[in-house]
């Protein structure tokens, strides 16, 4: 008897386990987060705060709402907080401002909106949504994608609404290793640990599958520190940064020159659909192709039957994932 209860639970366990189904996953950014450079209020603020996004998310499933509703608020929430290179506390270009990169996939008929390089919108995820739903286009760049977003209703903000402390500071900190090392004129200098500031830190990402079996997939980013004014990164472009189909989505951060030159999010959801690969073999084998390149980063994905994958090369990601029954489950560390 006892062992029959003993070989019970262990399937139940077993079976709990290959039912997992996830319906919700997010992304807050890869880069070199790691244990020692963290504090446990800091990593307390990141676990709330990507609690509470996908909590945002989840609970549009539940209502039974798209999933591009679901990315929508889970990103939202992530926009307004200035711990994300996202909406409040994004980097900081060359020259000193805010240009924000977001876009949105919707799986069931491969709409897809993107908006680049604004500095006046709250939210440039809900500009990407408009931009799907609303307009003829899938890309609007600039002032033009602020005048679209402003006669859509959406939140406009004076620029210096996304100004904070820390990121201003780490330009400064990227400026000044930047005169060092033309002071030097090498390549071959070595700077005290406090100079070394990682340009890419924080962009956000979503990828829900709603009761439908729809899914939607969504990134917005404030791109990389010390960006030369009008880059563009992955972030935005369709099939690099973000993608999604019938069978799977993606949502990408890291050293977006190189997304865009493997064209990374489609690559994942053509070896799946061409090659037959799951879910994590795709997604592993094009951040191995990106290291091997020189690039770094880390994505996110979600299939039609609620697998997850989400490989990275960097120090850390934060991320999380939520099942259909709401098991709430976040990381951050390799
Ligand atoms: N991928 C973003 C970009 O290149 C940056 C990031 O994810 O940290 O714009």
């Amino acid at each position: 008897m006892k062992n029959f209860t003993v070989l019970l639970l262990l399937f139940t366990f077993i079976f709990s386990f290959a039912q997992k189904k996830y319906v919700l996953v997010i992304h807050g950014g890869a880069g070199t987060i790691t244990r020692e450079n963290m504090t446990s209020e800091k990593e307390k603020a990141y676990r709330a705060k990507l609690t509470e996004a996908l909590k945002a998310g989840y609970a549009e499933i539940m209502k039974g709402k798209s999933s591009v509703d679901a990315v929508a608020a889970a990103i939202i929430i992530m926009e307004d907080s200035p711990l994300f290179n996202a909406g409040k506390g994004a980097v900081f270009t060359s020259d000193g401002k805010n240009e924000l990169d977001a876009a949105i996939m919707f799986g069931k008929d491969k709409s897809a909106g993107a908006v680049a390089a604004i500095h006046t919108v709250k939210n440039p995820i809900k500009a990407a949504i408009a931009v799907m739903q609303n307009s003829e286009h899938v890309m609007m760049v600039g002032e033009g994608a602020e005048i679209f977003a402003q006669k859509q209703g959406l939140d406009i903000v004076k620029p210096e609404y996304f100004w904070t402390k820390d990121r201003w500071e780490s330009l400064q900190k990227l400026k000044q290793k930047e005169t060092i090392k033309n002071t030097l004129k090498t390549t071959q200098y070595h700077l005290p640990e406090s100079y070394v500031v990682d340009q890419k830190f924080g962009t956000v990402g979503a990828v829900a599958l709603d009761k439908d079996g729809n899914i939607a997939a969504g990134t917005s980013t404030g791109g990389m520190t010390n960006k030369k004014y009008g880059r563009i990164g992955d972030a935005p472009i369709i099939g690099a940064g973000t993608y999604a189909n019938s069978h799977v989505g993606i949502s990408a951060t890291g050293w977006g020159e190189f997304f865009i030159r493997t064209s990374a999010a489609r690559t994942i959801a053509a070896k799946m659909e061409y090659q037959n690969k799951d879910i994590k073999s795709a997604a592993g084998e094009v951040i191995s192709e990106i290291e091997k390149m020189g690039g770094d980063g880390g994505l996110i994905a979600l299939d039609k039957d609620g697998n997850i994958a989400m490989p990275f090369n960097t120090a850390g990601m934060y991320r999380g994932a939520v099942t259909e029954n709401g098991q709430i489950e976040i990381e951050i560390y390799k």
